[in-house]
């Protein structure tokens, strides 16, 4: 079966008569009948098994939502916690410890450095970014390398990876490959099959899609699935059923959401890219953009994503003007709502190593394509268009 039927058969209430969808189920408490039994049940939980005892450490609401994530990622077993940040801080800090060395794609998501510099480095954790290569990886490591981070394709522009080169090289090397896999959603590339250890999403965006949840996953197998479990009930990680349920419910429509996201962005993209004062439509599904053929190759489709760089010569004040014109696109942060969203976006305050690219280039704009009419989302960008004119 494809993953767009398993996605609306996973996770259903199996007594009959009963109803679709799991119950949400609202506890801290779970009670037992008598002391064997709760004995029974913490002598198995301490076994690795999941089992419902403590509202921290999961609901049949929650469960339900980490098996549905575990087969969208093709892992074993998934976290959910509070947000993606908070994935990406589980991440960190199940892997590493004081003297390890970490080396991080540039394209990273901007909050990546905040974890880094506000919390890995004083605790003595050393960091590199790299450019993603494997050539430029390969300089960076060092015996005490115990985690490369990644994120595929970039925050902002979508810079593409070879991630199966950067799984192989650290698979020599002993060392985990950790990848956001938010842009894809599990839906579009799966990480884990293409050799990272693991994959964590902020299902925040395209998971949950409907801007009401903050959700973020991490995902994996064997011992570090294991490794991230105990870690994240270390930290007291957890979600509310009420989230995991929406969430549940978003995961349902993930597959005909995304397909329409894609189709409309793709039709954008190109009538984008015949507009005066475009220098470049950033989107990895298009022929000129850098890795299209990585892209091609490792994802099965595209999402709403589309960042203009405008031309040297258009200012930021018109570039500002531009995005305030627009009536159907709100502006705000986040993606992979129902809904279009606009904002102002700066490649080079987001990188180190790859930031000389970005010297001397117009402004940018990142459109998160919703489910609108796409005729109503152009004739909006259109008249946009006019602000530049005067
Ligand atoms: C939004 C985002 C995150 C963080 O998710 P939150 O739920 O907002 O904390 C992480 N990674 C990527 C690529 C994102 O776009």
């Amino acid at each position: 079966m494809t993953i767009n039927t398993d996605l609306l058969h996973i996770a259903r209430t199996e007594n009959k008569p009963g109803p679709v969808n799991p119950p949400i189920v609202r506890t801290s408490t779970v009670t037992f009948d008598s002391l064997t039994q709760m004995r029974e049940v913490k002598k198995r939980r301490a076994d690795g098994e999941r089992l419902f005892s403590y509202g921290r450490r999961g609901t049949p609401t929650t469960h339900a939502l980490e098996d549905a994530i575990s087969l969208l990622e093709g892992g074993e077993q998934t976290q959910l916690l509070p947000s993606g940040v908070a994935a990406i801080n589980l991440v960190l800090l199940t892997v590493l410890k004081p003297g390890d060395h970490l080396i991080i794609a540039d394209s990273v998501y901007q909050p990546v450095r905040q974890c880094v510099n506000g919390l890995l480095q004083p605790w003595g954790i050393d960091v590199d970014y790299f450019d993603g290569s494997v050539e430029h990886l390969a300089t960076l490591l060092r015996p005490e390398t115990r985690l490369i981070y990644t994120e595929v394709p970039g925050s902002l522009v979508y810079e593409m990876q070879d991630l199966s080169a950067i799984t192989e090289f650290a698979q020599q090397h002993d060392i985990p490959v950790a990848v956001d896999n938010t842009w894809a959603s599990g839906l579009l590339m799966q990480p884990l099959a293409l050799g990272a250890s693991i994959s964590l999403m902020a299902g925040t965006k395209y998971v949950v899609g409907h801007s009401d949840v903050m959700l973020g996953t991490v995902t994996a197998s064997g011992d570090m699935a294991h490794r991230l479990r105990e870690m994240a009930i270390t930290l007291g990680q957890c979600i509310s059923a009420d989230d995991a349920y929406l969430a549940l419910r978003g995961l349902r429509t993930l597959p005909c959401r995304m397909a329409q996201h894609a189709q409309t962005a793709q039709r954008l993209g190109d009538w984008l890219a015949q507009q005066p004062g475009v220098a470049r439509i950033h989107q990895p599904s298009r022929q000129d953009h850098p890795g299209h053929e990585i892209w091609q190759r490792d994802c099965t489709g595209t999402n709403g994503l589309i960042t203009i760089e405008f031309n040297a010569d258009i200012t930021d004040a018109q570039r500002d003007a531009w995005v305030e014109a627009l009536t159907l696109f709100s502006i705000g942060s986040s993606w992979g709502g129902y809904e279009s969203l606009v904002l102002p976006v700066t490649p080079a305050s987001a990188r180190s190593c790859s930031a000389q690219k970005w010297q001397n280039k117009g402004p940018c704009v990142r459109l998160s394509i919703g489910l609108e009419d796409a005729s109503d989302l152009q004739a909006d960008l259109a008249q946009a268009w006019t602000c530049f004119s005067k």
